[in-house]
């Protein structure tokens, strides 16, 4: 899809110099995302997964020869016996001078989705080039992006150029599953060194767009465990109301009059259609709205795209479990909630209005100690058994970043110079690390990364000309941040 152009952009022989660079360097970058590809670092869950060490002693190795100072941090992993060495590795490289007022920091996860190789025409674990194109697992998500920004700080290295301040880059290594043990982790117990700008190379390509958004708020979430208690027996005398799954599916089925909190969305839909609108036609646009490109849609697919849910706080009901025998009533059933909670809204507003829509249930609710229930001083549920017990599995709160700061201001002007369209400018309904730089206060975060496709399915890939695109963006960034202009 073509998206109009601006005026060509005013560079100065230095910046021509460092993009022509790139340009000769493109078979490193897909050399290197090669090499990413290969080492497997897929993460089932917080349980299962590859042990990271290999891709972190890998990069560290790389970063450690282009003359980055390395540092290596350690979580301990929860679930694993102490002693067995078993540990979440997150790494800061370093290249300039260590001086706080004046650093950028690149930042990606090493770590990638599983995925079922007979899907997939090539091997995800090793990397297939073809038609411009690199398949495989991380291709898109986001092995392409570290590759380009680690490109990026090896080229401003090579460069020559003196820097006026710190260029690094982070390492981590759990973001598909929570960011607890990596960027989590390091902003509770590390954040002075990870406390700077930062662009996060994540995939921020939104289809139909050609080029990437530039993406600076992201919502939050609270993943909860509600255990619904009832009455066992047999099932040839059946117990409707206590029975454990009635109890859930009533919940479920209500979820209509769940009334979850309300705030104004960081940015609306007249916002998002304007700016599109600077990049594509407005003829474009209609027939998107008509017909959206989708290549196989899911015949089982009734929600269509669900644009809605980007203006506001959303459920979903993603895991239930419960019953242990055909003909035996469960006494408990336990329900794994997905809550998406826009910017402004706290743990403690969805828990009110989880409290309020079970007391209209009838269903008394016990909550985690630290929290407030509104249900504290109702005499009718008191005297009922816990109907619901809320357990937190993990939770963030939704963040937007301001326009006007240094490195989105920059990044702005990088990102429209070299691929000569107007930057856009979204929120995202999942999270990243982001959510952990920005919840101990760290500012001017924005996710920017090369466009592939079919991220977190089969066939990944990512196009080369956007890695070469994307690293071009980094690097003019750092050098218009860190170096004295000649
Ligand atoms: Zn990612």
């Amino acid at each position: 899809m073509s998206e109009k152009s601006i005026p060509a952009a005013q560079l100065s022989d230095a910046e021509k110099s460092l993009l022509d660079r790139v340009e000769k360097n493109k078979d490193a970058i897909v050399e290197l995302l090669k090499d990413l590809i290969a080492i497997d670092s897929r993460i089932y869950s917080a349980e299962q997964f590859c042990d990271q060490k290999k891709i972190f002693d890998f990069v560290e190795n790389y970063m450690k020869k282009i003359g980055a100072k390395c540092e290596r941090y350690s979580c301990p992993h929860p679930f694993r016996q102490s002693g067995t060495e078993q540990e979440w590795p997150s790494l800061v490289a370093t290249i300039g001078q260590e001086k706080r007022e004046k650093a950028l920091q690149f930042c990606g996860h090493l770590d990638v989705v599983p995925f079922t190789a007979e899907k997939w025409a090539t091997n995800p674990l090793s990397a297939t080039v073809k038609d411009g194109k690199i398949f495989g697992r991380g291709a898109s998500d986001m092995k392409g992006g570290v590759a380009s920004s680690m490109i990026a700080i090896k080229l401003l290295a090579e460069s020559g150029l003196p820097l006026e301040g710190s260029l690094r880059m982070l390492f981590f290594p759990d973001e598909e599953i929570n960011c607890d043990y990596g960027s989590q982790f390091m902003a509770s117990n590390h954040k002075d060194a990870i406390n700077a700008p930062t662009i996060i190379a994540e995939p921020t390509g939104q289809p139909p767009l050609t080029s990437p958004a530039l993406i600076i708020g992201e919502k939050g979430y609270a993943w909860l465990r509600l255990k619904f208690f009832g009455a066992s027996g047999h099932g040839s005398m059946p117990r409707p109301r206590s029975n454990a799954i009635n109890k859930a599916t009533r919940f479920i089925a209500g979820s209509k009059m769940l009334g979850l909190p309300k705030v104004k969305p960081p940015m609306s839909l007249m916002n998002m259609l304007r700016q599109l609108l600077g990049r594509i036609s407005f003829k474009t646009l209609i027939k998107i709205a008509k017909a959206p490109p989708v290549e196989s849609p899911d015949p089982y697919n009734e929600d269509g795209l669900g644009i809605g849910n980007l203006f506001k706080t959303t459920i979903s009901f993603n895991q239930i479990h419960a019953g242990t025998k055909i003909n035996v009533i469960p006494d408990s059933c336990e329900l794994e909630i997905d809550i998406r909670i826009l910017p402004g809204i706290t743990i403690q507003d969805v828990f009110d209005a989880i409290a309020s829509y079970c007391t209209k249930l009838g269903f008394r609710l016990k909550l985690p100690d630290a929290y407030a229930n509104l249900q504290a001083k109702n005499k009718r549920l008191e005297k009922r058994p816990v109907d619901v017990d809320l357990s937190i599995i993990s939770t963030a709160l939704g963040t937007f970043e301001n326009l006007d700061q240094p490195v989105i201001t920059l990044l702005k002007q990088a990102f429209e110079d070299v691929y000569g369209v107007k930057a856009v400018f979204f929120f995202a309904p999942g999270t990243s690390d982001a959510v952990s730089l920005r919840s101990v206060g760290i500012k001017d975060i924005v996710l920017f990364g090369p466009t592939g496709g079919h991220a977190h399915e089969a066939n990944e890939f990512v196009e080369i000309d956007q890695l070469v695109s994307a690293c071009k963006v980094y690097l003019l960034v750092a050098y218009r941040m860190l170096c004295k202009k000649i």
